[in-house]
């Protein structure tokens, strides 16, 4: 296949045009780099399947040559984004998404949406399931993110319907992995840094609250398969295993030996309670189920993040 992948110098971006010229299929990354960085991509230049074209999606997209399948993944994905970047955010997930899907219906290829958990907001349903509608305030400053997910996932089902365009939705929870920014604002990039440093990590509010984290080459594995797949509707990709904030800092500070403890902080606005992927779907239609375990997963990524530090 010959593959877009927007948000292609992205944490997730990149790890997907990795897996993608691993499977033996030709690459172009799109990105305007605002939260992208071309060090995530910076291996894969001189391959001759890989090209990156500098573009902001909100603009017309011009691409030369067949598609077979775009990848739309360009967004920032951090609330402290949301809030220094709540009108791009809204951009790239209406207008960017628009652009995207007119490529795909004129190219013929099939369109994948990097959804997120976040269209289930603050959920009153738990675990979340696909046919959970979401509990999410459209004017909270992570409104303009969860907002855009969800009128991306309504003009992706649009195109489908109205042009027949081959399309995908998967729902990302809490991913993590080598690659995030270091200074994200997210809870990995911030405790892995903090613990690294020997300073206390800010948990928000009491750290009663939960979150399920994905190493990343879980997501991506569930995402090719999706891909390749007939399943026209959402699919919630993640782990399962649910932990709050605080017992997540313990285990931080554990790996890293960091003897600082925690600090509070206040929680900011709207910060969901709990989240859990019901992931049965993915389980029974995709065959797919996590398989890298927290303490693994993180190690990893704890390795990542102090080589950059240092
Ligand atoms: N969080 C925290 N300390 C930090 C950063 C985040 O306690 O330094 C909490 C945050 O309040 C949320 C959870 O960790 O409850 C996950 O936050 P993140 O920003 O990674 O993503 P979210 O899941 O909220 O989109």
């Amino acid at each position: 296949m010959r593959v877009l992948v927007t948000g292609g110098a992205g944490f997730l971006g990149s790890h997907l045009c990795d897996r993608l010229l691993a499977e033996g299929h030709d690459v172009i990354a799109m990105d305007n780099l605002i939260t992208g960085s071309t060090d995530n991509i910076e291996h894969l230049a001189g391959n001759r399947n890989f090209k990156f074209i500098h573009h902001d999606v909100t603009e017309y997209i011009y691409v030369k040559g067949p598609l077979d399948a775009i990848l739309h993944f360009a967004s920032p994905a951090s609330p402290i984004d949301y809030l220094e970047l709540p009108i791009q955010t809204l951009k790239v997930g209406s207008l960017g998404t628009h652009n995207a899907l007119g490529l795909a219906l004129a190219k013929g290829a099939r369109f994948l949406l990097a959804s997120t958990s976040e269209v289930y907001g603050d959920p009153l349903v738990h675990p979340q399931q696909e046919t959970y509608w979401g509990n999410v305030n459209p004017i909270g400053p992570r409104g303009v993110y969860d907002e855009a997910k969800r009128f991306a996932e309504a003009m992706t089902m649009a195109y489908q319907r109205s042009h027949g365009v081959q399309t995908r939705i998967v729902r990302i929870f809490n991913t993590y992995g080598p690659r995030m920014r270091l200074r994200d604002g997210r809870v990995v990039p911030n405790f892995v840094s903090q613990s690294l440093r020997g300073e206390p990590l800010t948990v928000y509010g009491e750290g009663q609250q939960t979150r399920s984290f994905c190493y990343c080459s879980d997501l991506i594995d569930g995402i090719y398969r999706l891909l390749l797949s007939e399943e026209l509707e959402p699919v919630n990709i993640g782990n399962p295993a649910e932990m709050t904030i605080h017992d997540f800092a313990t285990v931080i500070n554990e790996l890293t030996g960091n003897a600082a403890g925690i600090r509070y902080e206040p929680l900011p606005v709207d910060d969901p309670k709990q989240r859990r992927p019901d992931i049965t779907k993915a389980r029974t239609r995709l065959g797919w189920e996590p398989k890298v375990p927290l303490r693994e997963g993180m190690e990893r990524t704890i390795a990542w993040f102090r080589d950059r530090l240092h």
